[in-house]
């Protein structure tokens, strides 16, 4: 059966053996590896079917969609991580509903994430987005510009870098997918060695649907899975409606 016939909370039960045995095959315990459930464009009642099956860590890619599905699981257990790019006038918004941040890219949005915790009171888990795939269109920042990013983050005291999170090269080519999560995982061993952070940088958000599995075997400690639970996302409205916006 396919991801779009199979129920929710049978999808995620499949996602979750499929962790634990590419854990094992990387020499892990499968709870070294979180699943984190991307529920961008999937309504809230299909959400809280994986809550009510024991769902926690859930991940939205836009701000909005993000505070909305929040505000309609209001009370459930959970805790959302904002994954995509963020724009420094949405902090204010980003911080009313997500306990972590991945898409940290830059050192404008740092000094905006620091400047309202400080103002708020708090802290705010993070990790640095990497752009492994050498594609232009990628946010994040190079390998090379890693380590001087972290010297500039350590004196932002709300922010707790956690590690590393990276969206590999989209393509079918497993060599070149697995060079990138390779990539990740040594910048973040550069990192814990040299870096001011060191040993707290032990995280690696790493693989989605297609690639989930290779990425666990390559180091991954977060897998961002959406589709392989909720079955394919619907194509863009402009598709199903020749033009709608953004048609063409
Ligand atoms: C949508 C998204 C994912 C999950 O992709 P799937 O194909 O649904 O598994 C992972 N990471 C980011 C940044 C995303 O936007």
């Amino acid at each position: 059966m396919s991801t779009a016939t199979m129920g929710v909370a049978a999808n995620l039960a499949d996602a979750h053996a499929r962790i634990a045995a590419a854990a094992l095959r990387s020499g892990r315990s499968a709870q070294a590896v979180r699943l984190l459930l991307v529920t961008k464009t999937v309504a809230p009642e299909r959400v809280l079917e994986a809550v009510r099956a024991g769902q926690t860590d859930l991940g939205e890619n836009k701000v909005q969609e993000g505070r909305q599905k929040a505000e309609a699981l209001a009370g459930e257990a959970v805790r959302w991580s904002m994954i995509g790019h963020l724009q420094s006038n949405k902090v204010k918004d980003v911080l009313r509903f997500a306990g972590e941040v991945q898409s940290l890219d830059r050192l404008s949005l740092a000094v905006a994430l620091e400047k309202r915790l400080q103002f708020l009171g708090t802290g705010l888990d993070v990790f640095v987005q990497v752009n492994t795939s050498n594609e232009a269109s990628k946010y994040g920042l190079t390998p090379e510009e890693t380590p001087a990013f972290l010297k500039e983050l350590a004196a932002l005291h709300a922010l707790r870098p956690k590690g590393f999170m990276t969206l590999a090269t989209f393509t079918p080519d497993e060599a070149e997918v697995r060079r990138c999560f390779r990539c990740l995982r040594d910048t973040r061993d550069r990192a814990r060695n040299d870096a001011p952070q060191g040993a707290a940088l032990a995280e690696l958000s790493m693989g989605m649907s297609g690639d989930y599995e290779w990425a666990v075997e390559e180091g991954a400690t977060v897998v961002r899975v959406g589709q392989a639970v909720f079955g394919p996302r619907p194509l863009p409205d402009s598709h199903y409606w020749p033009g709608a916006a953004g048609a063409g």
